[in-house]
């Protein structure tokens, strides 16, 4: 299917940040989006890019009412030649096809929308940043447009991409994060959503997040929703812990998000000739690990920060200082090994990145 393109005329050109020492995350958007449409019996059609705009939605369109929404994140890094690069892209949009298809919502074709969004992100390629760092973020998006009040899956949906410029996540080098172990809420439950990136788990996590926040912490680290015993994941990152010389993350049972930053790591690790598990960790054996200083070290992955290091853990009230408060040898290697390949600074042995322009 064609792509129609309509570029935004001069009077549409918002004005470019000019300051990339402060882009933040998340407040800045492009002049161009990619939509499209689908309707049950016609599939998915109108694939377009279009002048950055709001979307007139139905009151009763059931994303609003039942949460039939899902989502991405991924980025495009200006190389060191200047040429625009993406990193596993395609991981993300089979990853949206798994959501969709537990939230009964149509998969989209992978290789039309990857077609759209490298069409999107070459008509605004001057708003991918140059700075140590700063990367181009995207936002892919589908939602139930169907307006109908009464709980079933909806026939008309519409699919959108934004892009927008994102500063480095760490403005002082890689500064360790607080966590608080929570064992009052739940993310996921094993059966639920948990493993979809779907709007809905978002809301779920709010409460919690505000709570540590207002304790000081920058991040909830989850535990399994049956027995609030097994370490899962925090945020909207995926967790790992060095114990003992064994790099070990939860496995994929369910509850967490598989991450591609999560399943990178993996690979490089064991390319590295570390022992890696992926088991569930309970919560009194890290606890003892970190009392003992077998836990070595303690990191989240995620594509926002790629690496981010842990350097305090809270349970039950107590504190545990880990890898003296400081960013591990292992997390800094990883960030750098992983941003390397990212920005085209070294060789891509997994061939992971895609140059688009
Ligand atoms: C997006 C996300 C991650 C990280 O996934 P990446 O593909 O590495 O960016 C981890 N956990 C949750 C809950 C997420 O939403």
């Amino acid at each position: 299917m064609e792509i129609k393109v309509t570029p935004a005329r001069p009077d549409q050109l918002k004005k470019k940040p000019t300051d990339e020492a402060n882009l933040g995350f998340g407040d800045i958007v492009t002049d161009h989006m990619f939509l499209m449409n689908y309707e049950k019996g016609k599939g998915w059609f109108g694939p377009r890019v279009e002048p950055y705009h709001s979307l007139a939605i139905d009151p009763a369109a059931m994303a609003i009412h039942y949460g039939q929404e899902i989502f991405e994140g991924l980025k495009a890094y200006r190389g060191k030649d200047g040429g625009i690069y993406l990193f596993r892209a395609r991981e993300n949009y089979l990853r949206l096809n798994r959501s969709a298809a537990r939230l009964c919502m149509p998969e989209v074709e992978i290789d039309q929308v990857m077609d759209g969004m490298k069409k999107l992100i070459m008509l605004d390629r001057e708003w991918v940043p140059r700075s140590p760092g700063t990367s181009l973020y995207i936002r892919p998006t589908m939602l139930a447009t169907e307006p109908h009040l009464g709980v079933r899956p909806a026939k008309t949906y519409l699919f959108f991409i934004i892009i927008g410029p994102v500063g480095a996540y760490y403005k002082e080098g890689l500064n360790p994060v607080k966590i608080y172990v929570e064992d009052k809420y739940i993310r996921a439950a094993v059966g639920g959503i948990g493993n979809a990136k779907a709007a809905a788990n978002y809301a779920a996590s709010l409460l919690a997040a505000e709570e540590a926040k207002k304790k000081g912490f920058t991040q909830v680290l989850w535990l399994d929703a049956a027995k609030r015993r097994y370490v899962e994941e925090v945020g909207t990152m995926n967790m790992f812990f060095v114990i003992n010389g064994e790099v070990i993350t939860a496995p994929l049972t369910g509850s967490i998000l598989p991450g591609v930053t999560r399943d990178s790591v993996l690979r490089i690790v064991k390319d590295w000739g570390m022992k890696v598990t992926e088991k569930s960790l309970d919560i009194d054996e890290l606890i003892r690990a970190a009392e003992s200083g077998q836990l070595k070290e303690a990191f989240g992955t995620g594509t926002a920060a790629v690496i981010s290091p842990v350097g305090q853990i809270t349970y039950k009230g107590k504190d545990h200082i880990v890898a003296g408060g400081k960013m591990g040898d292992l997390s800094q290697r990883l960030y750098n090994e992983i941003v390397a390949i990212q920005y085209a600074e070294k060789e891509d042995p997994y061939g992971w990145r895609e140059k688009i322009g």
